[in-house]
């Protein structure tokens, strides 16, 4: 089967799964007012693989058939796959106008994450479905949810301690052929609008918590999954100046499993504690640089708007401004070096054969990224002025008898008349003062791990022996 086009793939999505937006069920996910937002910024990775400027970077042959599949299903069985797959990830952000379709992305790295591990267990079994599946998904150009986050109850304990079982995905049942599963896994990006989902653990475990080290992937409208979604903002917001690009972000899901039946060719892990956190560990070195790679664009646009602003203010040349701008251009310029470096050095992620970027400098981007994320909004909300938040709206300058009265009262300098100035604000509005930024400021600490987690990372793999050793030398101590 070819690419399909973003048609094709919206299609696909009237398949009778069980979506709730607002407390109702939603009978076509493409056309809910919410929801079509994620659908139409997913649209993107569907659109990359018909346009010709696009193809070379988003389209790869199927290494058996010959096929042409997208980009995304390559497999990093080489160094220069890392750098391959940033610039897949980060083209990907700018072409879709700075935000990933990420339909894609989070699950080939679990597809990845399963298939290194799989190397790792020796276990033919399970490399076998997990190939037979990527294969089936790149072949049918299928978009793929990661469900990996547990609801988890009280954080202090383990899945076997909580008082709900339902904290932590499970094992409830077994047969020869299937596995039953139930539990429900939180802040699901993209599932009420990709085709399936591929389920992993979120932590370590122990022997007496084997029902919880399950590992499957499963089409979205199987019966027993239920997905609660959250309005993040609507497609059409008519308070908001129009754009050629179209606002765009994605919808999270509460996914429930209620006693979801798993045919065995879909499990990749069916009672194996003991690797349970080596799985999680292994998504999080894919993942965590997926993340790094399409932030940059989004902050790159960012600084732009930040920049014109302060055009549009008049206030480009004052020395506070200049040194707003300085420091800016040191918070996306550092994070792209750092992307950088992590690209410079890829690994052979624990002699797999699967090559990752440098996990301990992909995770320093990270926490870097999301740690000066808010000082950063603060600084462009700091040129905006209070107009970011008091803004007449669209529908204020299409009433003929207000125009008149903004255009005489709103416009700015060099060149910026009333009506630029408001567009200008109205964008500024939506990215750093509304809802959706308190969302994506969240987002921003939060997905893709938070804080502890790069910091547990970035402790695992720093070489706090060389440092030490060479405060050693300096003594001449011989202490170890
Ligand atoms: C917008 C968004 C999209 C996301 N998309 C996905 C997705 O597609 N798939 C997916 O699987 N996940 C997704 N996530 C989940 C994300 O990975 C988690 O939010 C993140 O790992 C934090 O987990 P949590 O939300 O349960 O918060 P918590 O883990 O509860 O974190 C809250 C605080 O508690 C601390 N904490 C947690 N556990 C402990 C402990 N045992 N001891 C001490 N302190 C602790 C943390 O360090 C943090 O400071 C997404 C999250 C967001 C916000």
């Amino acid at each position: 089967m070819a690419l399909r086009t973003e048609e094709e793939y919206k299609e696909g999505l009237k398949d009778g799964r069980k979506v709730y937006m607002l407390g109702n069920s939603v009978e076509d996910v493409t056309e809910d007012p919410y929801i079509k937002v994620g659908v139409e910024t997913a649209a993107f990775d569907f659109k990359m693989g018909h346009d010709p400027e696009m193809k070379a970077l988003a389209v790869m042959k199927d290494r058996e058939t010959g096929e042409e599949i997208s980009s995304y299903f390559d497999i990093p069985d080489r160094p220069e796959a890392v750098k391959e797959r940033f610039n897949l990830v980060n083209t990907a952000c700018s072409y879709a106008g700075g935000a990933i379709p990420f339909v894609k992305d989070v699950g080939t790295d679990l597809l990845n994450a399963l298939l290194a591990l799989s190397g790792m267990l020796d276990d033919k079994t399970y490399r076998d479905r997990i190939i037979s599946y990527r294969d089936y998904c790149a072949r049918k150009d299928l978009s793929m949810a990661g469900a990996v986050t547990d609801t988890k109850g009280d954080r202090s304990k383990s899945p076997s301690e909580q008082e709900s079982p339902d904290y932590y995905l499970r094992i409830v049942d077994e047969s020869d052929d299937e596995i039953v599963v139930s539990g429900t896994k939180a802040h699901i990006t993209a599932s009420a609008y990709c085709d399936e989902v591929i389920v992993i653990p979120t932590r370590n475990l122990t022997e007496n918590e084997k029902e919880y080290a399950v590992a499957f992937a499963i089409p979205l409208n199987t019966p027993g999954i239920l997905q609660v979604c959250r309005p993040n903002f609507r497609y059409e917001n008519k308070y908001l100046f129009p754009r050629p690009e179209p606002h765009k972000a994605h919808v999270e899901s509460l996914l429930v499993f209620d006693n979801v039946r798993i045919p065995k060719e879909r499990v990749f892990m069916n009672g194996e504690w003991q690797f349970a956190q080596a799985l999680a560990y292994a998504f999080t070195a894919f993942h965590r640089f997926t993340a790094v790679s399409y932030k940059i664009p989004i902050i790159e646009r960012m600084a732009g708007m930040g920049m014109l602003i302060a055009d549009a203010n008049g206030i480009e040349k004052a020395s506070h401004v200049k040194e707003i701008f300085v420091n800016m251009i040191k918070y996306v310029e550092t994070t792209k070096a750092l992307a950088q470096a992590a690209i410079a050095k890829p690994e052979n992620f624990f002699n797999t054969g699967y090559y990752v970027a440098d996990r301990l400098t992909a995770n320093i981007a990270k926490l870097y990224f999301a740690s000066n994320f808010h000082e950063y909004v603060r600084n462009i909300q700091d040129l905006c002025g209070g107009l970011l938040v008091t803004q007449p709206t669209y529908q204020d300058w299409q009433n003929p008898e207000l125009r008149p009265y903004l255009e005489k009262s709103l416009g700015g300098a060099n060149g910026y008349t009333a009506e630029e100035r408001l567009k200008l604000m109205s964008y500024a509005h939506h990215i750093i003062a509304s809802d959706f930024h308190g969302y994506h400021e969240t987002l921003t600490i939060h997905a893709e791990g938070s804080f502890a987690a790069q910091k547990m990372m970035m402790g695992l793999e720093a070489s706090i022996d060389m440092y030490k050793d060479l405060a050693r030398k300096s003594i001449g101590s011989n202490v170890k």
